[in-house]
């Protein structure tokens, strides 16, 4: 339909299949299949075994320019391109996204589940809740904020003897250690194993974390922007956290499964003691209700796209404090099913210099799988943006640079686009260039973009037009990624995990951002020499830096040079396994969302 309706209203324009009759299509058992209504239904994890003697499909993965205010369009890219493979050329296609969320999303835009002619549906419950995933991730992390100060609370009320009865509840002649008491107990420095053995002195020890209140290391979850603090809580300061910056959303992400999932929840360093010791979610004796409270999280959510083909939406990791792509569970399920002619098409959020680079050493590094394909969205409009153009802001008025052609102003722009291709080839995998097509580009802009992909050493680029077609518009782009993906990957990880933190800091600064050097300033050199020692050297480093420039100042756009990157402090994620470095001041709680009238997008009254 042209011109093409609001995102809202295209959505609602097509009609989709039943899940069960779309999980059957793409090869699963309904006794996998746990459906929640007629449009969405959670995958059971034990796919990936029954299929385990089944090649892979093509793993391509999706990032972009550096984001501007006028959109890029990875997404709707993401779910373009997978329609034009599986309902245009013939293929299996799974498309793997990460699931909008409420908080940010309600105050800055709509639905963030693509646009135009691809997008997936039903984007209302993605928007919302789906299955429920986003609730327990919140529900889990405040259990843990509950567990903290219930723990506070009784370690200074109670005696060392009471205390114990909590924990070992049963008469004392019955009592037995569990096997997460008996690691604590070792880890307390006693060497017995039968409760009836302790000293009180031992007793004691074993009982008492001893957290230190004026540290906060655990973020109470919450999903909309709003902190507080209630004078019932003892003047104590406590930290906040997004469900997308909680470590629990990384695990879940990162997972390989059930098993894996409760153990590196039970890793997560939660609040130190009065001696700056870690203290676990395990220690508080909390692994296994967390465990709990995610077992149906941790299955993917199948849902469609208009032209009904499958999407898996599974997690939403911040793209800065965390890594930012959707979960690994989702990925390797939809790998197994496509089989060795398919493609699954994942996306990783922001450009290339952060979302690629996470996906590879964070993402693939702990899962195993290595891309065949990268394709990198650009825009017209965005590269003006990045050679020059005047600034903007996310729905307001558009200045006549980006509605009328302008091949200086884009062949200036065209400098970020080489960066982020040579940042895409630093992986050793080809890189298709996507030019996500909007009605005011001009052929000769198109031309220009694409030319200039070829020459920064794309192996291909393409138009996509799947906003205004659908799948349709995207069959040139998904016959280049078919082409590549014959090409053999030589994939390789930008730096050794072994290397020495402050040197995995300098390669990602260096070789993505141009930086010419980093600054530890003094509370990250001391936290580099502290997780050294604690054995945590040899993670992976997860970068929270502004995506919005190359380098640190988001308001530098194009190809930033001669700065060096600051680093502020770094963080570790013991059970994400990962180091956070923070270049930008804490990301960790977004700003409050733009002022936003919800009204003004609802179109009915509410039903009687
Ligand atoms: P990203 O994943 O890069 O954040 P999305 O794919 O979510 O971007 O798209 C953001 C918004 O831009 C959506 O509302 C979508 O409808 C719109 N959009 C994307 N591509 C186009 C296009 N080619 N023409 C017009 N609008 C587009």
């Amino acid at each position: 339909q042209t011109p093409v309706p609001s995102d809202a209203e295209a959505s609602r324009s097509c009609s989709h299949k039943p899940i069960a009759q779309l999980a059957k299509e793409i090869g699963l058992l309904s006794t996998e299949l746990d459906p929640c209504g007629e449009t969405k239904a959670k995958v059971h994890l034990d796919v990936v075994k029954r299929l385990q003697k089944q090649p892979d499909g093509k793993y391509v993965v999706v990032t972009g320019i550096t984001p501007t205010p006028l959109g890029e369009g990875k997404r709707t890219t993401t779910l373009g391109l997978t329609q034009a493979l599986g309902a245009h050329l013939n293929t299996n296609a799974v498309a793997c996204v990460r699931q909008p969320v409420r908080g940010p999303d309600f105050g800055i835009g709509g639905g963030a589940i693509g646009g135009g002619y691809s997008q997936a549906v039903p984007s209302e419950e993605v928007n919302l809740h789906l299955s429920g995933d986003v609730p327990a991730v919140i529900a889990a992390s405040r259990l843990l904020s509950d567990a903290i100060d219930a723990r506070l609370f009784h370690e200074s009320t109670l005696s060392d003897g009471a205390l114990y009865d909590h924990l070992v509840p049963l008469k004392k002649d019955q009592r037995k250690f569990s096997p997460a008491q008996l690691r604590r107990l070792k880890k307390s420095g006693i060497k017995k194993t039968d409760p009836a053995t302790l000293t009180e002195e031992e007793v004691g020890r074993f009982v008492r974390l001893d957290i230190d209140p004026d540290v906060s290391a655990w973020g109470r979850g919450l999903d909309t922007s709003s902190q507080g603090q209630s004078p019932m809580e003892k003047r104590l300061t406590r930290a906040f956290s997004t469900s997308v910056a909680s470590e629990i959303m990384a695990i879940l992400s990162l997972t390989s499964g059930q098993k894996d999932m409760q153990q590196r929840l039970a890793k997560m360093v939660v609040a130190t003691n009065q001696n700056g010791e870690p203290i676990t979610a395990e220690d508080l004796g909390m692994s296994r209700a967390l465990a709990d409270l995610l077992r149906d999280a941790v299955k993917p959510n199948l849902i469609q796209t208009l032209e009904g083909t499958p999407v898996f939406v599974h997690t939403s990791p911040f793209c800065d404090i965390a890594h930012g792509n959707p979960s690994i569970l989702a990925d390797k399920i939809a790998m197994k099913l496509v089989g060795p002619e398919g493609f699954v098409v994942t996306e990783a959020g922001y450009g290339a210099d952060i979302g690629l680079e996470k996906f590879c050493n964070i993402k693939c590094r702990s899962s195993g799988l290595q891309p065949h394909v990268v394709v990198l969205v650009a825009t017209v409009r965005g590269l003006k943006l990045h050679g020059g153009g005047p600034t903007v802001t996310a729905g307001g008025p558009l200045p006549k640079e980006y509605e009328e052609e302008n091949l200086s102003l884009l062949e200036q722009g065209c400098g970020h686009l080489r960066r982020q291709v040579q940042n895409a080839r630093a992986f050793g995998v080809p890189v298709v260039v996507a030019v996500n097509v909007f009605p005011t580009d001009t052929d000769a802009e198109l031309d220009l973009v694409c030319h200039a992909a070829r020459l920064a050493g794309a192996f291909d680029a393409a138009r996509c037009s799947a906003w205004a077609e659908g799948g349709a518009g995207a069959v040139g782009l998904g016959e280049a990624v078919q082409r590549a993906a014959e090409e053999p990957s030589k994939f390789r990880f930008l730096y050794n995990a072994e290397l020495p933190i402050t040197d995995k800091i300098r390669t990602i600064a260096m070789e993505m951002y141009g930086a010419d050097d980093v600054e530890l300033l003094p509370e990250a050199k001391r936290k580099v020499e502290l997780y050294a020692q604690q054995g945590y050297g040899s993670l992976p480093v997860c970068m929270a830096k502004t995506p919005f420039s190359l380098s640190h100042d988001p308001d530098r756009k194009g190809v930033p040079a001669g700065f060096v990157l600051p680093i502020l402090d770094i963080g570790v994620n013991v059970g994400a396994e990962y180091l956070y470095a923070l270049v930008n001041a804490t990301v960790a709680f977004p700003d409050w969302p733009r002022f936003h009238d919800a009204e003004a997008d609802s179109e009915t009254e509410p039903d009687a």
